[in-house]
């Protein structure tokens, strides 16, 4: 498929003549064609238009032709083929195997979601009859579901250029939930974005949706991620990315005539604790364990383990050796952006800088990237670490702070000083499991998601999962962008009073046609 480097807006494929965007091929430093030209206003009105008038129809399309459109749209993904995979690679600096997962996960959880709608459940259902003898007032018929809350702007992520961008997690639930869906292409992979841009392009027309349903546009600059954040046609907005994006965009959402939610998940460090019984039994595995999570994807990912709290001693000495020996035999990545690229050096510099710090290891073998990833490990007392916030800070890449606590108690002291997280991680034997009980509550607080004796790095895609956290983890803990439970971000309820049987939606009429789990007065039918 030839790339045309043109805004996709509901069927139609648009060349804009704003400032253009070009990938970056971050190994080499090179221009990748074709120019993406930058969406101006009129492209942001025409998409929004759009997606509102598919709105009304679309959310209320039946459970199997929504379900279908999401199966459709893995379908057209994979039907890309080597195409996607190859422009992926040059865009993104991703090896193949890589990105042949990262394919596989997004057509999954499309898949999952297809599911997740056949089932209906998340309709959730409750249906509290009338009980017109009640005394001293009768009560009426009420009924509550969950619909839509709107057209969604999506900002596709850098660090999942498939399955958290144009049809990743955030566009598959909203879809999944109903809603309309307005991507932003990150301007680092334009033309992967394209490629699956026109995959749900085509899925939309095949399954016959209103043409609104999906659009992907394209800006240099932040002007038009903006201007589509304040179209008061969007109703939520999904993000990943970083923290002062994601805060600028909760502004600018919280400042408009009529607020609405931000779903940004931003930064991250993901303390993982190694708890003294299991540190000393195995600190030399664990020490190569921790590197080989570390270096995932570059350390891109925001599960990264970038904070390691332990009690100094003999067992921290060799756990910190085996880690060190695996830093210096790492051999450096590419990462995904010249940018990026230069904020993990700026990160680095700034740790150096602190003062407060001991540099232990740092991959130093030769490249020819021009933006590689050297690992880096380094070593502070609890005590800085928490008197200076500088330390708390995420550097995105294979970087990792590890932190000396006297004892138990300084150990959770440090967690205490942490902000929200989206993961913490707790390396353990029996014999830590009293000392655990206590650190709980703390790490409930702090986290979204607590792990035993493994690594954050890998995030399953299932009904369970929490990808979410406190802030600055995300800046709304009460949901989740990975798993299924994603879907109920982009929803709200609606009570029906006494409305008549035919006007009712059918998924909350007495002969139950959707055939689907619902609550009948407190009982789960
Ligand atoms: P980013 O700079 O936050 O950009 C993400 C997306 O948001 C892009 O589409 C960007 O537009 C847009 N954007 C950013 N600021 C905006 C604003 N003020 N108004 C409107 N739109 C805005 O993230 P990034 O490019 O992926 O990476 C930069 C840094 O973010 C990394 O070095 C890392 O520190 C952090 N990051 C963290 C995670 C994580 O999971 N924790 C993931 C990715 C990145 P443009 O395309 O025009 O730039």
């Amino acid at each position: 498929m030839d790339l045309q480097g043109h805004q996709l807006i509901g069927q139609q494929s648009i060349a804009a003549t704003g400032k253009p965007i070009y990938a970056i091929n971050p190994a080499t430093g090179q221009r990748i064609e074709p120019g993406y030209g930058s969406g101006s206003m009129s492209e942001v009105e025409l998409a929004c238009q759009l997606a509102w008038s598919a709105f009304d129809s679309y959310r209320e399309t039946t459970l199997t032709d929504r379900a279908d459109f999401l199966e459709t749209i893995a379908t057209e993904i994979e039907a890309l083929g080597d195409v996607l995979i190859e422009r992926a690679m040059l865009e993104t600096g991703l090896p193949r195997a890589r990105l042949e997962g990262e394919r596989g996960r997004t057509c999954g959880q499309l898949r999952l979601f297809s599911n997740v709608i056949r089932a209906g459940e998340w309709l959730d259902v409750r249906i509290d009859s009338a009980l017109p003898d009640r005394s001293p007032h009768p009560r009426s018929d009420l009924r509550q579901r969950q619909i839509a809350l709107g057209p969604v702007a999506v900002f596709g992520a850098s660090n999942f250029p498939l399955a958290f961008s144009v049809a990743g997690g955030d566009t598959a639930s909203a879809l999944a939930a109903g809603c309309p869906v307005i991507v932003k292409a990150h301007s680092a992979h334009p033309g992967t974005s394209e490629l699956v841009g026109r995959a749900v392009q085509k899925a939309v027309a095949i399954c016959k949706l209103p043409e609104g349903v999906f659009s992907l546009l394209y800006g240099a600059g932040n002007d038009l991620g903006q201007a589509l954040i304040t179209d008061p046609r969007i109703q939520a907005v999904g993000f990943t990315g970083s923290r002062s994006g994601g805060t600028a965009l909760m502004h600018t959402a919280n400042n408009r005539p009529q607020p609405i939610p931000v779903y940004a998940e931003m930064s991250s460090i993901n303390p993982v604790i190694l708890m003294p019984a299991a540190l000393e039994a195995r600190a030399d595995a664990l020490g190569h364990a921790f590197i080989a999570s570390l270096n995932m994807g570059a350390g891109q990912f925001c599960t990264n383990p970038g904070l390691i709290l332990a009690i100094k001693g003999e067992a921290l000495g060799r756990f910190m050796a085996a880690a060190a020996d695996a830093v210096s035999t790492s051999a450096p990545q590419t990462m995904l952006t010249p940018g990026i690229y230069a904020a993990y050096s700026a990160g680095l510099k700034q740790l150096r800088d602190s003062g407060k710090v001991s540099e232990i290891a740092a991959s130093n073998l030769p490249t020819e990237s021009k933006s590689p990833c050297h690992s880096t490990l380094f070593l502070a007392s609890a005590t800085d670490f928490i008197s200076d916030e500088r330390l708390h800070a995420e550097v995105f890449g294979s970087c990792s702070l590890i932190i000396e606590c006297s004892d138990m108690t300084q150990l959770q002291e440090v967690l205490e000083h942490l902000e929200g997280q989206l993961t913490a991680t707790l390396h353990m034997d029996e014999a830590d499991h009293d000392a655990i009980k206590r650190l709980l509550p703390t790490l409930e607080r702090k986290a979204g998601r607590i792990l035993a004796n493994t690594w954050p790095t890998g995030v399953e895609v299932c009904q369970a999962m929490v990808h979410g956290g406190p802030w600055p983890a995300t800046s709304n803990s009460r949901s989740t962008s990975v798993g299924t439970a994603a879907i109920y971000r982009f929803l709200r309820p609606v009570c029906y009073q006494d409305l008549p049987q035919m006007l009712l939606p059918e998924a909350l009429r007495d002969d139950n046609p959707l055939a689907i789990s619902r609550l009948l007065n407190g009982i789960r039918e």
